[in-house]
């Protein structure tokens, strides 16, 4: 299109990944990106997703050693290069277009997947309104709005809401970080409308799994019945 060629020539497109600007007409990740990123691999932890070495064993360490009640999880990448460095510049430096190919990709890989499991609603992981005001756009809505968009399961915005700033999770041990989570969740109080059976929670980066954690208890305190997560990516941080 005329008017796609005149705009990328304004507002260079750029790969999602090394965030050189593509050739015109090319959308997502650049050609040298995509031999790269690289896209979990079986065996795979049935609970959270991630990749295990044992094809013996049926969990990941972090899944064997915690309460995990969500039901299971559908992870996109290992968090490695270029993928860490892609998820760095779309957290921490304004990158949010590239919530596009992110929502996109998941869409993509597990779409039927989420319709087999009979997900009623997809619910991003919420961010404090104090990060938000700081980070200026919510990164996790971002990418559950293109599921939506594509998958044409509806988004609940508010259905969650984060009531504790937490401290940044980097800083804390295992147990910390899970205990400051379960209190961070609540279902919002501005929420009237009736609860889904199936939920699809969507995040960035999953990492030990106590968010999906804290957000899935409450769920599923509230009436969800099956609660299931999506993310970019799998990994230490
Ligand atoms: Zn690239
Ligand atoms: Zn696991």
């Amino acid at each position: 299109m005329i008017g796609d060629i005149i705009k990328d020539a304004v507002f260079p497109l750029r790969c999602a990944m090394c965030d050189e600007v593509l050739p015109a007409g090319r959308r997502g990740i650049c050609k040298a990106c995509s031999g790269k990123v690289s896209y979990l691999m079986e065996p795979r932890c049935l609970k959270c997703g991630k990749e295990i070495e044992d094809e013996d064993e049926d969990l990941c360490m972090d899944c064997s050693g915690n309460t995990r009640s969500y039901d299971a999880g559908y992870p996109l990448f290992n968090y490695i290069p270029p993928v860490s460095d892609s998820l760095v510049r779309f957290k921490y430096h304004g990158r949010e277009e590239y919530a596009e190919y992110y929502g996109k990709s998941i869409a993509e890989r597990y779409k039927d997947n989420f319709f087999r499991l009979g997900i009623e609603a997809i619910v991003p992981v919420p961010l404090h309104k104090e990060r938000l005001k700081k980070r200026g756009y919510d990164q996790a809505k971002l990418i559950a709005s293109v599921i939506s968009r594509e998958t044409k399961i509806k988004m609940l915005d508010g259905f969650l809401e984060r009531v504790k700033n937490t401290a940044p999770q980097k800083e804390l041990n295992d147990v910390e970080r899970e205990k400051n989570l379960m209190e961070a969740f609540c279902i919002g109080k501005s929420y009237k409308g009736i609860i889904p059976e199936a939920v699809l929670l969507v995040d960035d980066i999953y990492t030990t799994g106590a968010t999906i954690e804290g957000c899935t208890r409450v769920l599923k305190a509230a009436g969800v019945k099956r609660v299931f997560y999506t993310s970019v990516a799998i990994g230490k941080v």
